[in-house]
């Protein structure tokens, strides 16, 4: 399997490369030449099965030759065997044919742990075997963060900096990150936003002497063995609910659309899709984008579900490049005007072929607030700020009423006990293998949103 750029200008790469890779050195971002299919007759078969087998069955499309089917296998069943749910990623009845996909399983309680777990084990292996080191440098929101640093803790082939906005995290979101204690992982506090935060992982990713210096690696969506992962659950949830036979929709609560891109991947894949419902918070750029095509940045605001407290989402540029019938050229002009003015339009006759499949909407404040409430009082269920979003989406755009609709729910409430607490009265509680969250001791570095200082800090402190 041969990845190329979005943008056009960068080498061809297989799976191994594009992994330590991560951002493409042309700015873009990698997808596979082709997309792989399955046909139905498979899809069914994955009815009945457990989740890694059918992880397996779908990663190994993407990896081809590069990993050995055996070594695949067995990084798989490696990375699920920690989860606190034997099914992995299970299904929950939240109302007549609606239903919420709980990918809160893994270890820091997100779903990020679903691709970072593996990502983790595919460095070990590929690190291995080229006897190397790399610097991994990811900015986070809040989960992605502790996912990668939970993933990489102690391994001697990787450094890991995050890079997170200083005081827009929450508590434990925060402290997942910075009580490791492992020698290899450093934290960095920025005193900026989310945004920025990415803009100065770009801008050093795009500086050639500090990326081969350093061996510079990226564990954000921006990485496509990030997405690979995900596409699995999109085909078990279905499979669970009757697909092939059926189609089933989803409602994906987003912000980097790393997550609803890989239902828009396993959709093009073969999976009957009726709808992709992208579930934005105030912060709805995507939302804007999708219903009227003016792609225009704003002010970043902070909300109850900070991990989408994003305005340049960007895997967006993925979807770009296959609306454009993956003409580079036009994706790279287009993400050259965002650079200038801060904004660009997407044709109609180009938002026509993506409007069918992907719907979108803003849920607020107050309604993400409600929804909790509403949810608790109808099912007994406590659901976190982000599945809140989901949710409310998913209840306005829910479409025909036969078609299962699968919300995902991207992380457990715990994790937000705060906005939790402010719907419903209840804290939610830590599960058990989190115990001493509270009280171990905090590491972390606070930087100026200046990235030749952030560049010097990473420099002094790589091994
Ligand atoms: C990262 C995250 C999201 C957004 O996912 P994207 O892939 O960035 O769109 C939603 N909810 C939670 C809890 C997250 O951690």
């Amino acid at each position: 399997m041969r990845y190329v750029s979005t943008r056009g200008r960068a080498p061809v790469l297989d799976f191994e490369d594009v992994l330590l890779a991560g951002l493409a050195a042309d700015g873009g971002l990698y997808v596979p030449e082709r997309w792989p299919e399955f046909s139905r007759d498979e899809l069914a078969s994955f009815r009945g099965r457990d989740y890694p087998e059918v992880a397996h069955a779908v990663i190994s499309r993407f990896t081809g030759d590069a990993i050995e089917t055996a070594k695949l296998r067995s990084i798989v069943d490696a990375a699920y065997a920690g989860f606190g749910h034997a099914a992995v990623a299970p299904l929950a009845q939240l109302g007549p044919n609606h239903w919420l996909l709980e990918l809160f399983h893994g270890p820091t309680l997100a779903f990020k742990d679903i691709a970072l777990q593996v990502l983790g084990r595919l460095y070990d292996h590929v690190l291995e075997r080229h006897d190397a080191h790399v610097t991994i440098v990811g900015a986070t929101s809040g989960d992605t963060g502790s996912a990668a640093i939970e993933a990489v803790k102690g391994r001697e082939r990787v450094s890991i900096f995050i890079l997170h906005p200083a005081g827009r995290v929450s508590e434990v979101q925060r402290r997942q990150m910075t009580t490791v204690g492992a020698g290899n992982v450093h934290n960095i506090a920025i005193e900026g936003t989310f945004d920025d935060c990415q803009a100065m992982l770009k801008a050093m990713f795009n500086d050639p002497g500090f990326r081969d210096e350093l061996r510079l690696s990226g564990v954000n969506s921006i990485n496509w063995a990030r997405i690979v992962p995900q596409v699995v659950y999109y085909v078990t949830a279905a499979a669970a609910l009757g697909g092939p036979d059926v189609p089933v929709s989803f409602s994906v609560p987003s912000g980097n659309f790393g997550d609803v891109f890989a239902g828009f991947v396993a959709q093009r894949m073969g999976l009957p899709v009726e709808r992709l419902v992208v579930a934005s918070n105030e912060n709805d750029i995507l939302t804007r984008a999708l219903t009227t095509g003016d792609h225009r940045l704003t002010e970043v605001t902070p909300t109850l579900s900070p991990s989408m407290d994003i305005q340049v989402s960007s895997n967006f540029e993925r979807l770009l490049f296959e609306m454009h019938d993956r003409d580079a050229e036009y994706t790279a002009g287009l993400m050259r005007q965002l650079a200038e003015h801060r904004a660009f339009r997407i044709g109609d006759d180009a938002a026509a072929t993506v409007r069918s499949l992907f719907h979108a909407g803003r849920c607020s404040e107050s309604e993400t607030l409600e929804t909790i409430a509403a949810v608790h009082r109808d099912t007994g269920m406590v659901i976190d700020p982000h599945t809140a979003v989901g949710v409310a989406v998913a209840g306005r755009l829910r479409g025909p009423r036969g078609i299962p609709m699968v919300t995902l729910a991207t992380a457990h409430p715990a994790k937000f006990p705060d906005a939790v607490e402010r719907a419903i009265g209840i804290r939610p509680a830590l599960p058990d293998r989190l115990a001493g969250l509270y009280e171990r001791e905090e590491r972390c570095t606070m930087l100026p949103n200046d990235l030749p200082a952030v560049m010097d800090h990473i420099r002094e402190h790589a091994a």
